[in-house]
């Protein structure tokens, strides 16, 4: 018997899962993205992209394609999907399983500023200087906007959604990033201060080393609150909670 996986992806580790998943007669994965990037970076085996139309619209979808299992695979800041599959989920009665990778913990000779928002990090900004660069997204730069008084290298895959500030360089670029490559950027631009979130994971972490090596401040936006239902950080655990499934299943 095959088990039929939804994974709700748009990360690495989502495209990694669905690798190693993809080659497994006993598995049929269908991986999901919201379509948001304009270029995806495509998992392998068969997608599918766009919304579901909330809870409603993905128990619709899962009892359709007979699905047996989720995992939700999404960023670890991309709250609304995983309430729309915890929501779902638990009204099918099917197994989910939050794949997360884990969070970027500060080191000795991090000058770290915890925040809890994106509204948080934009209020502290005016007194950490006046040169910022922001790798929070592409979405959500808007929160920025009022800081006229400030200069933003803005980094994201896509154009940021406007408004944006009125002193704002826009840098179109997707990782994996190297510390020398962000030691020269963050030099380059005379940046004095760090914005990202907590992401986690190796693609995107080179800034965090050069803004230590370069005694910046980083803003660091913490996670909102994960669901109370079972979680994995890697890739190889998401993958042996399939597999235990297929045993059960078998
Ligand atoms: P979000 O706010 O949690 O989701 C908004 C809505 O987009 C969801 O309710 C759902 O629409 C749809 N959606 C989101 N992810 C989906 C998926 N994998 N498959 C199908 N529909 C999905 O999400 P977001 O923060 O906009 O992020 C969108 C995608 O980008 C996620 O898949 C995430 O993994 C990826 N991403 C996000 C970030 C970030 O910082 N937020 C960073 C890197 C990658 P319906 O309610 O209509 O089903």
């Amino acid at each position: 018997m095959t088990v039929r996986v939804l994974l709700l992806g748009g990360t690495t580790e989502a495209r990694q899962l669905a690798a190693a998943l993809v080659g497994d007669p006993r598995v049929h994965v269908v991986s999901s993205l919201a379509g948001r990037v304009r270029a995806p970076q495509l998992p392998e085996g068969e997608v599918r992209v766009g919304g579901f139309g909330g809870a409603e619209g993905l128990v619709c979808w899962v009892r359709a394609e007979r699905i047996d299992a989720v995992v939700d695979a999404t960023h670890a800041f991309a709250r609304q999907i995983t309430s729309v599959a915890v929501q779902a989920c638990s009204e099918v009665g099917l197994p989910l399983l939050v794949l997360r990778r884990a969070e970027w913990l500060p080191g000795p000779g991090d000058d770290w500023r915890p925040v809890r928002s994106l509204p948080a990090a934009a209020a502290l900004l005016p007194e950490l200087g006046a040169r910022v660069f922001l790798t929070t997204g592409r979405q959500e730069v808007a929160t920025f906007a009022a800081l006229n008084r400030l200069w933003f290298l803005v980094r994201s895959v896509d154009p940021p959604d406007p408004p944006v500030p009125a002193r704002t360089q826009v840098l179109l670029d997707r990782g994996p990033f190297t510390v020398a490559g962000e030691l020269a950027l963050l030099r380059e631009h005379r940046i004095d201060v760090l914005v990202t979130k907590n992401s986690g994971g190796a693609m995107t972490s080179a800034k965090l080393d050069a803004a230590r090596r370069l005694g910046l401040p980083v803003v660091m936006v913490s996670r909102p609150p994960e669901p109370d239902i079972p979680q994995a950080t890697t890739v190889a655990e998401a993958q042996r909670w399939v597999q235990a499934l297929v045993r059960q299943r078998g």
